[in-house]
């Protein structure tokens, strides 16, 4: 593995309802085998950025909170390794939102692939909320703050990555000097693992996800349900393994890749029903899923515990952004109130 024990990563997820096995594939397994391996990694929870289009569900947003929480608990990311961050204790972070907005036009911010693609599956067309057409200018603030070098994200996030490039560029130029290194998108084998109908993206909004807290009943079904190959209607039929959704998870979480493969061939070849095929998908999740349902239901019995991990990551994790945000207000010639600004730190 590459030495990356000079890297500092960011990282997160929208509470927008409990992580799914996109997640874990996209970018849980990355932070779980970073972590203790790298200078720091933050793990963000960005419930700021989960209302720029849930403006009305706060209420749900807070819950959420706990939920992702207990979800990085549960697949064993160490709160004193990998601090978690509550982006809404964080206000630098708002405000360097809020200088970095300045150096964006609204035609980038359209041009961003993943979000004009996020505002048609939302139906937002002119109607999107200001908030969610400038969040890739959040996440670029996140990813600053912390002098990030590496983010371990699914592929939707690239488009995010580069325009945190340019405008930690433009930063930099404006600074004279190199006050923000690269940051590096980090993606997984398997940087978009498909939703259970078939979509191009397993998603939380589009609730077409098996949850990491699903239920052993919860995750037969859902594979039960799994688009296969509409074309395959007997066993003897060849069948076709592109765009099959339960291929693609056997990719991902089947440990045995040679098994993976004939079984493939013999799709192929016809004379394998998607039967078999579902059974020992079952078989791979369950064994996943189990131990991190268990962890998760004794640690969800102490809510208290894991906001108080919440709580102190957040607390850590603002003193580096508050830095960083001095830092950035020099560079735009804004005066500095360094002494309040610290006090008020302090009270936090
Ligand atoms: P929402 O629909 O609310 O946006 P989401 O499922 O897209 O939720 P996010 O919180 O936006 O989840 O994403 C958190 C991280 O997980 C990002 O790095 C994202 O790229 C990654 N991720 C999410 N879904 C997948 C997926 N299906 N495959 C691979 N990575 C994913
Ligand atoms: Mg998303």
């Amino acid at each position: 593995m590459d030495d990356y024990s000079n890297d500092i990563i960011l990282t997160g997820d929208r509470p927008t309802g409990p992580l799914h096995l996109g997640h874990y594939a996209g970018s849980l397994v990355n932070r779980l085998a970073l972590q203790g391996r790298c200078r720091r990694q933050y793990v963000l929870i960005a419930d700021c950025q989960a209302l720029t289009d849930n403006a009305g569900g706060a209420g749900r947003v807070a819950h959420n909170v706990l939920e992702v929480a207990l979800d990085y608990l549960a697949v064993g990311l160490d709160p004193e390794r990998s601090p978690f961050v509550l982006q809404s204790g964080v206000p630098e972070l708002c405000e360097l939102t809020m200088l970095y907005l300045n150096l964006v036009t609204v035609a980038r911010l359209e041009r961003n692939p993943t979000v004009k693609a996020e505002i048609q599956s939302r139906g937002f067309s002119r109607d999107v909320p200001a908030g969610f057409l400038c969040y890739p200018v959040a996440q670029a603030a996140d990813i600053t703050a912390f002098k990030a070098t590496l983010v371990p994200v699914g592929d939707d996030q690239l488009p995010m990555i580069e325009q945190t490039g340019e405008i930690a560029a433009r930063v930099n130029r404006l600074a004279g000097r190199d006050v923000f290194p690269e940051a590096k998108a980090l993606l997984s084998t398997t940087p978009r693992l498909p939703g259970l109908d078939g979509k191009a993206k397993a998603s939380k909004s589009l609730g077409n996800a098996i949850s990491l807290s699903a239920s052993a009943d919860e995750v037969s079904r859902a594979v039960q349900a799994m688009f296969t190959d509409p074309g395959h209607l007997r066993v003897s039929d060849p069948g076709q393994v592109e765009g099959n959704v339960v291929f693609a998870y056997l990719d991902a979480f089947d440990p045995d890749k040679a098994a993976v493969e004939d079984l493939r061939a013999h799709y192929r070849r016809g004379g394998l029903g998607d039967a078999v095929l579902k059974k020992r998908l079952d078989g791979v999740l369950q064994d996943l899923l189990a131990p991190i349902r268990e962890r998760r239901a004794r640690l969800a019995r102490d809510p208290g515990q894991v906001m108080r991990f919440v709580a102190q990551g957040t607390h850590a994790a603002r003193e580096v952004a508050a830095r960083t945000l001095s830092e950035v207000r020099r560079v735009f010639g804004l005066r500095e109130l360094e002494p309040a600004a610290k006090r008020l730190a302090a009270t936090w």
